[in-house]
């Protein structure tokens, strides 16, 4: 590389009690850039021992935390919005560089991470309790928020700076210090953010990152540890329900925000245009890998074939490449597996009889590239349609009536995002409250939003994310008994 990557100055080093240190056991990990596989860092990488560590550092910190007043942790949750906006560009680089996806994603990441930071700054300082009279008349009933403790943070590398903020800023807000264990693909761009919040004000081990490539022992030794209180998860649902079982020995608070597996719903009515910038957004943000990305599009049958043209042309004229070229649209995945796995599942519908329109052929390296890709004539049963793609890959179903499509996009024990298209406002409302998901894009392919609760129900989560309802997952509720 001729050009010191961004935030050369941040040491790729574990963040511990306000100080940047090697590992207890000294050892490391290779950070890698997805548009080349060329190595971009090398990291220090947590210990069981460390993550003690770092959970006795926010232990400490936590109490003048929580006692800090909320205008104050609102001032410095402010400056770190601003800090953060003013180095976009750094950021976006650096998340381009060790996720790989395209600029105009990367800059958009920035931007809704930093989001965050504003929103809690502005919601640390809205917390309200609650006055009741008894049924009887002779009693109160006083109800207080306050912060839950020390919370362990577990993202993933998809947005490796808004799923770190999304939970450090409520967690923030609402009093509670924080360790951070980041996706071991992508752990520099949380350790920018690190920086930032420390430059931003934020005390002395009140906000530590632990970077580790051995992610299991590492979370549980800092579930295990008595002073946790929380656990927030941002991952797959595999990993997600292992952590649970691990939360459960402690009797921790959970959010989890796990994976999801998208119906996109077309209806014979849908404004067509409307309908395939909706499915380009909502398919190939992050190259379509994201846990809203829309995964089985259900399209009616009088709608299906033109849908699917229109579609077909829109993403074979996506760019693909490497995502410090500005103009390109379609970034690299995460790496050579993500690619490998991508190709396993087209393979796989092909043979079950579906035909590709375009793409379907990963692009030669060096890099980690799968171009953008449409399957049509799947059969509601083609195992692709059982997977979270994560990948830029559009398999389209024809359906015919309005319950069949509904029985189809209800077929799945996963429940984040749908997303439905259509001109008739009574359907609109009416699917969306059938679908079985926490979001619903309405004649909208982007849903994400800081100031709405983003979440799933069934096997895609538990609690939500963002919005009012974001900072409630950081608090507990105390209720004083008066004899007025
Ligand atoms: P992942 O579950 O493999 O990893 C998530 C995090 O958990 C990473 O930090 C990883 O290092 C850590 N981890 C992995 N194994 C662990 C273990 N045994 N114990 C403790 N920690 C462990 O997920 P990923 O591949 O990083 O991300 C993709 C998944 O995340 C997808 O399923 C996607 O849908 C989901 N996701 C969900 C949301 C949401 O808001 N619901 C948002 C983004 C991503």
């Amino acid at each position: 590389m001729t050009e010191p990557r961004p935030f050369a100055d941040v040491p790729n080093q574990l963040y511990i009690g306000g100080k940047w240190c090697d590992a207890s056991d000294t050892s490391t990990f290779d950070v890698l850039d997805p548009a080349t596989g060329e190595v971009l860092a090398t990291v220090a990488s947590g210990s069981e021992e460390d993550a003690r560590r770092a959970v006795d550092a926010a232990d400490e910190a936590g109490r003048d935390w929580a006692a800090t007043p909320p205008r104050a942790r609102a001032e410095i949750l402010r400056r770190a919005f601003e800090l953060m906006t003013s180095r976009i560009d750094e950021f976006t680089e650096l998340i381009v560089r060790e996720n790989g996806k395209s600029w105009a994603d990367a800059a958009g990441e920035v931007k809704y991470a930093a989001e965050f930071f504003r929103w809690y700054s502005e919601e640390a300082v809205r917390v309200a309790g609650h006055l009741q009279t008894s049924p009887q008349g002779d009693k109160r009933i006083l109800t207080l928020q306050q912060p839950i403790g020390t919370a362990v943070l577990v993202t993933p590398w998809n947005f490796p700076a808004a799923m770190a903020t999304r939970k450090i800023a409520p967690a923030l807000a609402a009093g509670c210090p924080v360790v951070l264990k980041p996706a071991s693909d992508t752990p520099l761009t949380a350790l920018a953010v690190a920086q930032v919040l420390t430059d931003a004000g934020v005390p002395a081990g009140v906000v530590n990152v632990l970077p580790a490539r051995r992610s299991g022992a590492v979370v549980k030794a800092m579930l295990a540890h008595p002073a946790t209180r929380k656990l927030s998860f941002t991952g797959s649902t595999e990993v997600g329900r292992a952590l649970l079982r691990d939360a459960a020995e402690q009797i921790l608070s959970v959010s989890m925000e796990l994976g999801g597996n998208a119906p996109f719903l077309v209806f014979d009515d849908a404004d067509l245009e409307t309908a395939v910038a909706g499915a380009v957004v909502a398919k190939m943000r992050n190259g379509g890998q994201s846990c809203i990305a829309a995964n089985r599009f259900y399209v009616q049958s009088g709608i299906y074939d033109e849908f699917a043209d229109r579609l077909t042309k829109a993403l074979s004229e996506l760019s693909l490449g490497s995502g410090l070229d500005r103009s390109v649209e379609v970034g690299a995945m995460i790496n050579a597996a993500a690619v490998e796995e991508t190709t396993g599942l087209v393979a796989q519908s092909v043979e079950a009889g579906a035909t590709v329109t375009t793409g379907g052929e990963a692009a030669a390296g060096p890099g980690a590239f799968y171009p953008p890709t449409v399957i049509t004539g799947i059969d509601g049963d083609n195992p692709i349609l059982e997977h979270e793609i994560f990948g830029p890959v559009a398999p389209l179903v024809r359906f015919d009536t309005e319950a069949q499509a509904l029985d189809l996009a209800n077929a799945t024990q996963l429940g984040l995002a749908s997303y439905v298209f259509t001109a008739d406002l009574a359907r609109a409302l009416r699917v969306s409250e059938a679908l079985e998901a926490g979001m619903v894009g309405v004649n909208r392919g982007f849903i994400s939003d800081p100031t709405a609760p983003f979440g799933g129900v069934k096997h895609s989560g538990l609690g939500r994310e963002g919005g009012s309802e974001g900072i409630h997952e950081f608090m507990e509720t105390k209720y004083v008994a008066i004899d007025w």
